[in-house]
């Protein structure tokens, strides 16, 4: 028997933005529509959207969400932002120090894309977001040597408060990637939660559930269940199942 979710329902985007499948090889763009549609569907069945203050201190109703978007594309400014700031919905971006002002060049499979810079990381915090660490250069750090490890936790951290002026708190694996040695180097940063993606579990590997362009209306309600990490895990250890139960409610057509 796999123990349903418990605690708060944290889910994973990334960018946020109108993508053809060529450009969005990875299925990481939700359009601003799709994402609006979404969060008020949320917001409509009762669910409370949290900062990341109230995830991590206070007690929370026990339909709370806690929305995180990882890597810190523009377009996150540019498409996202808006949306959030629509529906006074808070969330959390994950972004990399070590790439401000650059580009998305860790997926050889899909153009690159324009990620924030220093302004954007100012326009996310002045619009009430959190803006949290994804490391310095979007290395896994499962395995990773000393250098790459500190780099990516420590140096990331600290170059995120000198731009922020406040520590960041929480912290994203890039690829959902870690170890013991990947946890315990984020927990000595001072760092007061990491998230993984699917896998996970304890207070520096939280497990994610994750919203992609593939999701219809359908699937988003699934993913918000209890039961899905578990429904997930079954289906991934009966490969048979995903493709069948896809056939059953649909795959999402870009918007
Ligand atoms: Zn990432």
């Amino acid at each position: 028997m796999i123990a349903p979710r418990r605690g708060p329902l944290v889910l994973m985007y990334h960018g946020v933005g109108r993508r053809s499948a060529e450009e969005d090889f990875f299925n990481l763009f939700v359009s601003p529509d799709r994402l609006r549609r979404q969060l008020t569907a949320l917001l409509r069945r009762g669910w409370t959207p949290l900062t990341l203050d109230a995830y991590l201190h206070r007690t929370v109703p026990r339909r709370s969400v806690l929305l995180t978007f990882d890597d810190g594309y523009q377009a996150m400014v540019d498409e996202g932002l808006p949306v959030l700031r629509e529906l006074k919905v808070p969330a959390t971006v994950f972004v990399l120090s070590g790439l401000l002002g650059g580009r998305s060049r860790w997926m050889a499979e899909m153009p690159d894309e324009p990620l924030v810079d220093a302004e954007g990381v100012a326009a996310l915090a002045r619009a009430g977001l959190d803006v949290e660490c994804h490391g310095w250069d979007h290395s896994g750090l499962a395995a990773a040597d000393p250098t790459t490890l500190s780099r990516n936790v420590e140096d990331a951290a600290r170059a995120l408060r000198d731009l922020t002026g406040r520590r960041p708190r929480a912290f994203a694996y890039p690829y959902g990637e870690h170890d013991a040695r990947a946890r315990r180097a984020v927990a000595e940063a001072g760092f007061e939660v990491a998230f993984s993606t699917h896998h996970g579990g304890g207070r520096y590997a939280v497990p994610r559930v994750d919203v992609n362009s593939t999701d219809t209306d359908t699937t988003f309600r699934i993913k918000t269940l209890r039961s899905y990490p578990a429904m997930r895990r079954i289906t991934g250890r009966v490969p048979a199942l995903r493709p069948a139960l896809h056939a059953m409610i649909g795959r999402a057509e870009r918007n």
